[in-house]
Order: structure tokens, then sequence, then C-alpha cells
């Protein structure tokens, strides 16, 4: 089992596992339910981790991770509703779901 991504957002971990689940890569999450507990544990511990089952998709994971990152630095757009910054890769907002204001 490795670790392929972490986040702080754990929308972000969530995009990044349902990519992987996407392309058949057992996945499993960490630390997915301890956001609730920053204070008990250092800030970086309870970041949610995406974990894959099987080392010998490790090589295609990390290209996934890589390539849906590599699409982050793409145009970030903000929404119109809230405000909030979100990556290009965002159908909607990750914060309050509103649509992408050009799709
Ligand atoms: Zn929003």
């Amino acid at each position: 089992m490795k670790m392929v991504y972490c986040n702080e957002n754990s929308f972000l971990v969530n995009n990044v596992r349902n990519l992987l689940e996407a392309e058949q890569i057992n996945t499993f999450l960490k630390n997915e339910f301890s956001q609730g507990a920053v204070g008990e544990v250092s800030a970086t511990d309870a970041w949610p981790e995406v974990w894959i089952v099987n080392n010998t998709d490790f090589y295609q994971a990390m290209k996934i991770v890589h390539s849906s990152q590599q699409a982050h630095k793409g145009s970030d757009w903000v929404c119109a509703d809230c405000e909030e910054t979100n990556n290009a890769s965002f159908e909607i907002c990750w914060h309050c779901q509103g649509e992408h204001p050009q799709r």
C-alpha cells in the first residue's frame, strides 16, 4: 500500500480518489474524518490521504495524480456566488456547488 496524494482540502482528495477509481485502481482514504479533530493532532497529520491498495498500480496512479495536478494549473475560475477560487478541472464550485460560469 502506498500513499499517492494528500491535501488539506478533502474535496481535492476525493476528486483524485474518484479519478483513480474510474481507472479501476483500488484506493482507500486515511484521515477522511479527522478534520474535526485538528488541534488534537498536528495539522499535516490530519490531512486526508489517498492510498492505493496494490503497489503495482503506483506508476499509473501517479500519472493520474500528476495529470490532475497539471489540469489544476490551467485557468482557475472564481465562483460568482461565493467568490471562492476553483481549480480549472472543477465543473462546479467546491465550496457552494455553484455552477461554472462558462459551463
Ligand atoms: Zn461558490
